[in-house]
C-alpha cells in the first residue's frame, strides 16, 4: 500500500489542463529572522539587508507567468522597505500579515500579540493602500494552547488565518487539525492549512520551507497533483525570499542552522518555475473568495469591508 502510494506519475498535466487552482504564499522576512537561526532582534538592526533584492527575485519570476501571489509581509519589513511593499501591491498581488517582528505567538502575552498585529496591519496598509484581511504567525506558532489568539485576529477583522500546520513538528503543529479550509471562531474566521498529503497512514508536508528545498521536486509535483485530483482541494504552499538567495550572510549562526538555512537554494529557481508552469496558482483571497465572503467580518476595525476580498 506504502510503495503504491508513492507511485510518481510519468505525465502531470500541463498547467492549462487543471481545473483546481492553488495559492501561492511569501512569507517576507529578511533572513535573519528565520527562527531557528537564532539572531537576536538586538542584533537586527546590524545585520545586512537582503529581503528587498530577494522578494523582487521571486516577482519577476511570478511576472513570467503572470501569477499572482499572497505575500505575508512582516511589519518589521514594511518599515524599512515601504516602496516593496508598494510594489508587490501595484504588480497586482495580495497583502496579508506576519506580524511585525516575528515573535512566536506563545512567547507573547495577548496584549503583545493583538499591538504586535496591530503594527503590522498599520505599516502594511499606510505603505501600499491595501485592506488586510489574512494573517500567518511566524513559524506557524499557534498550536493547541493558542487559540485565544485566534479570537483576538477575528476582533481585529480578520477574515483568515494561515498559522495552523496540521502536522507536529519539533517546532510548531497540531497532529490532526483538519488539513483543509474550515471555519474558526465562531465562523468569523476561516483556517487555511498549508499543503499535506497523505501516505499510507502518513501525513506528510509538501508545502513549502525546508521541506520545498529538502524534497525531491517530482515528489511535490506529485503531492500537488494527488491533491488536485484525487482529493480535488487546492494545496497552500509557501515560501521565503530568503530561500532564493544563496548569498545570504548567515555567519555567526551554528552549522545545523546554518545547513538547513542554505539547502538546496541553487534550485529554487527552477523548482519555482517548475510549479508555475504545471500547475495553476493565485492568491488566496481569489481561490477562496466565496469561503472568505461568507465569514461575518467586524467592520469596525481597519474599515475592512465585503470588497476588501
Ligand atoms: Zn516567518
Amino acid at each position: 500500500m506504502l510503495k503504491r502510494s508513492l507511485v510518481i506519475p510519468t505525465a502531470l498535466p500541463h498547467r492549462n489542463d487543471n481545473a483546481v487552482v492553488n495559492a501561492l504564499t511569501i512569507d517576507v522576512e529578511d533572513w535573519y529572522h528565520a527562527t531557528f537561526l537564532g539572531v537576536p532582534e538586538s542584533s537586527w538592526s546590524t545585520c545586512e539587508e537582503r529581503v528587498v533584492e530577494s522578494t523582487e527575485h521571486i516577482l519577476n519570476i511570478l511576472d513570467e507567468s503572470s501569477v499572482h501571489a499572497t505575500f505575508f509581509v512582516l511589519g518589521w519589513v514594511a518599515e524599512r522597505a515601504p516602496k516593496l511593499i508598494r510594489a508587490i501591491s501595484d504588480r497586482g498581488h495580495e497583502l496579508a500579515s506576519h506580524g511585525t517582528m516575528h515573535r512566536q505567538v506563545f512567547s507573547q502575552t495577548p496584549e503583545e500579540f493583538v499591538s504586535d498585529v496591530k503594527r503590522s496591519v498599520e505599516l502594511i496598509q499606510s505603505a501600499a493602500g491595501q485592506p488586510v484581511c489574512g494573517y500567518r504567525a511566524p513559524a506557524f506558532s499557534v498550536g493547541k494552547n493558542e487559540s485565544w489568539a485566534l479570537q483576538e485576529l477575528a476582533a481585529l477583522g480578520f477574515r483568515y488565518d494561515a498559522s495552523i500546520f496540521p502536522i507536529r513538528n519539533f517546532l510548531y503543529g497540531i497532529a490532526n487539525a483538519p488539513r483543509f479550509i474550515y471555519p474558526i471562531c465562531e465562523g468569523r474566521m476561516v483556517e487555511i492549512p498549508p499543503a499535506t498529503v497523505h501516505v499510507g497512514s502518513w501525513r506528510f508536508p509538501i508545502a513549502g520551507g525546508v521541506y520545498f528545498r529538502f524534497l525531491p521536486l517530482p515528489l511535490i509535483l506529485w503531492g500537488i497533483h494527488r491533491l488536485n485530483h484525487s482529493e480535488n482541494q487546492p494545496a497552500i504552499l509557501y515560501l521565503h525570499p530568503w530561500e532564493f538567495d544563496p548569498k545570504y550572510p548567515a555567519d555567526g549562526v551554528n552549522s545545523l542552522a546554518r545547513w538547513s538555512h542554505g539547502l538546496n537554494k541553487k534550485d529554487m529557481d527552477r523548482r519555482l518555475r517548475k510549479l508555475l508552469s504545471t500547475f495553476s496558482f493565485a492568491p488566496i483571497r481569489e481561490v477562496f473568495s466565496s469561503q472568505l465572503n461568507e465569514v461575518y467580518v467586524r467592520d469596525k476595525n481597519y474599515k475592512l469591508a465585503p470588497s476588501a476580498v
